[in-house]
């Protein structure tokens, strides 16, 4: 599919040409195995002297569609589909990373993202340190060591909301020579395309607003081009994978190396894929993704102007409503939506955050985002329990904090459900 083409033209047809009598929507091929003639053809796949389906774990025709449609979304060179958005994350530190190395993470991140590099990357001898994403670029660069091999942000923080300041990063990347990889699940690629802003991998959780219905698990990484993996820094690139007859996969695959070993090597060897079940329904997904989004921003920013009058709410966070957000959302967003998530701060205890849950009707209490329904969630209590009060304060959640998903129902209905919620007396 011509890459010239739109973003609204590229999520419904990106990814998948049919020929003359083929099914016109991608279909599920529900295969573990293909079909060979002779040993010479089979080896040359199994050596990566060519490229094709030979087992579903390391690559299936509709997972591919989903995978190339994300590609084109981002504008990246190649894309690898993975079994989460947990997944995907891991797989980018896996491909890069070994003992002994280093990551420079914002402290913002969704909590799964903090965890493995928190807690469980430790355990492999890989440490991180984490920086608040507000700091100053010279702040941050004191974190840099010469071990460091990756440099981590999410577009927009969850639940934080905050908005990457991608130009800061970026030059912080450059100055050490170390890829930038950008979790861009919450923006989505309709709102922000972190290549254009100077990132070097993009990761989704498919589970979120691609999928768009709360029904799959999955995610995505994709690769956009313009590292140089040849400078010293990472030998797993650039020396002979003898697990692979000896390819060099800077020099063998210089179109695509990050997601050629990432595929080959870190799908065969950890096997976290994506089903072609859930791959067919984030391919669907994709096709409404716009519109959706469009929606959701609707209803967050009408629902982020009616907290705002209320008394019973101390404060409201959405991005675009304050600065730095608004010039951020201005420089680096395709749109000018600031998509489904708000947070905002009710007076109040625990316990009277509790009952204001308890009545909301149409809102339901779940952990999930990005799906056609609206949710809340109050983090400190539940996804971030585990850190400390420091750690609270660095990832930018409060213990007054509610997260609310907006979903793509009526503006009015949701309105209403929030505003019998808080006006209710015991
Ligand atoms: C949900 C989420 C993840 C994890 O994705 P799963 O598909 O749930 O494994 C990672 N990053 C962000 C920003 C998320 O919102």
């Amino acid at each position: 599919m011509d890459t010239a083409f739109s973003q609204g033209t590229l999520c419904v047809q990106g990814g998948y040409t049919p020929r003359v009598g083929e099914p016109r929507i991608p279909p599920i091929v529900q295969s573990t195995t293909y079909r060979y003639d002779d040993l010479e053809q089979l080896h040359r796949l199994m050596t990566l002297q060519e490229f094709g389906f030979k087992y579903s774990r390391t690559g299936n025709p509709t997972v591919s569609a989903f995978e190339q449609r994300v590609n084109l979304l981002e504008g990246g060179v190649a894309a690898v589909a993975t079994a989460s958005g947990q997944a995907a994350n891991a797989l980018v530190m896996t491909n890069l990373l070994h003992a002994g190395d280093h990551v420079v993470a914002a402290a913002t991140l969704y909590g799964g993202s903090f965890s493995l590099l928190h807690n469980t990357l430790p355990k492999f001898g890989i440490s991180t340190s984490f920086f608040n994403p507000e700091a100053p670029a010279e702040e941050i660069a004191r974190l840099f060591r010469p071990n460091t091999r990756v440099l981590f942000g999410e577009t927009i923080g969850n639940p934080g909301l905050n908005i990457l300041d991608f130009d800061k990063l970026a030059g912080l990347s450059r100055r050490f020579d170390v890829p930038f990889v950008v979790d861009n699940t919450l923006a989505s690629p309709v709102l922000c395309n972190p290549f254009r802003h100077g990132a070097h991998i993009v990761t989704h959780s498919a589970s979120k607003y691609m999928d768009g219905h709360g029904t799959s698990i999955g995610g995505v990484v994709v690769e956009g081009g313009g590292y140089a993996w040849d400078k010293g820094k990472f030998p797993d690139f650039t020396e002979p994978d003898e697990s692979y007859g000896g390819v060099r996969y800077a020099q063998d695959f210089p179109q695509s190396p990050f997601i050629i070993k990432a595929r080959a090597h870190m799908l065969r060897d950890f096997g976290a894929c994506l089903n072609p079940q859930n791959a067919f329904l984030f391919t669907v997904g994709l096709e409404t993704l716009p519109l959706r989004l469009e929606a959701h921003s609707r209803n967050a920013l009408a629902l982020a102007e009616f907290l705002s009058a209320r008394e019973e709410v101390s404060w409201v966070n959405y991005p675009g409503l304050s600065v730095p957000g608004r010039e951020r959302l201005g420089r680096y967003f395709n749109q000018p939506w600031g998509g489904g998530v708000l947070t905002f701060g009710l007076r109040g205890d625990f316990a009277a955050i509790n009952r204001f849950v308890k009545r909301l009707k149409l809102t339901t209490l779940a952990v999930h985002v990005g799906d056609a329904r609206t949710y809340v969630l109050h983090p400190a209590s539940t996804t971030h329990a585990q850190l400390d009060e420091a750690q609270l304060a660095l990832a930018g959640i409060s213990r007054d904090m509610i997260r609310v998903s907006l979903g793509i129902e009526t503006t009015a209905d949701i309105l209403a459900d929030f505003a019998q919620a808080l006006s209710a007396k015991e």
